[in-house]
């Protein structure tokens, strides 16, 4: 599992080629970590939101879209759109596994060689913290032993819990 690692901070510092957005349908920005990336990267990456909205009319939930990362250190930003956590019989697990699963394709698409993954879905979406990096861990595990072009996964957890809660699946 070297190639997975799990740190406590803010994603928009984060030094990797792409940093992945748990973006809204909209991709017009929102609250939480969507506000912090949209602040921390200006202008470009709203208008690069903006003309994927008018060609394809937004991100439909599991998917992944793409835009340059504006005055972010990284050079790219994944806007991925994770379920709202209702009481798990809506598809909820299968919609969290698709938004990092499309992730990493898009990654890989860009020749992206390191990426950073913000706890999708566990914020205002509500989604189970335990159930839901069970989901992101087996997920980028997979995706890494089948494909090369991937370098290193960097876990960012603002809050503690789900830091430890990472940790403790990683070990
Ligand atoms: P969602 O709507 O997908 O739940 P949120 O942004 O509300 O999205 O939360 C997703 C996760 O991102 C939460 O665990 C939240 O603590 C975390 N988060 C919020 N801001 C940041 C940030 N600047 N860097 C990293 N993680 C963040």
């Amino acid at each position: 599992m070297k190639r997975i690692k799990v740190v406590q901070g803010d994603i928009t510092k984060i030094k990797v080629e792409a940093i992945v957005n748990a973006a809204n349908t909209s991709l017009l920005g929102g609250s939480g970590v969507d506000g912090a990336i949209h602040k921390a990267g200006g202008r470009a990456i709203l208008e690069e939101c903006q003309s994927i909205r008018n060609r394809q009319g937004g991100c439909k939930i599991g998917e992944a879209v793409i835009t340059p990362a504006g005055k972010l250190c990284a050079n790219f930003v994944i806007h991925t759109v994770g379920p709202f956590w209702k009481n798990g019989s809506y598809n909820e697990e299968k919609l969290l596994f698709l938004a990092y699963s499309n992730s990493l394709k898009l990654a890989v698409d860009n020749e992206i060689k390191t990426i950073a993954f913000p706890n999708i879905s566990t914020g205002i979406y509500g989604f189970p913290k335990k159930c839901a990096a069970k989901i992101a861990i087996h997920t980028v595990a997979d995706f890494l032993a089948t494909s090369n072009t991937i370098e290193e996964v960097i876990f960012v957890c603002l809050d503690r819990e789900n830091y430890n809660i990472y940790k403790a699946m990683l070990e």
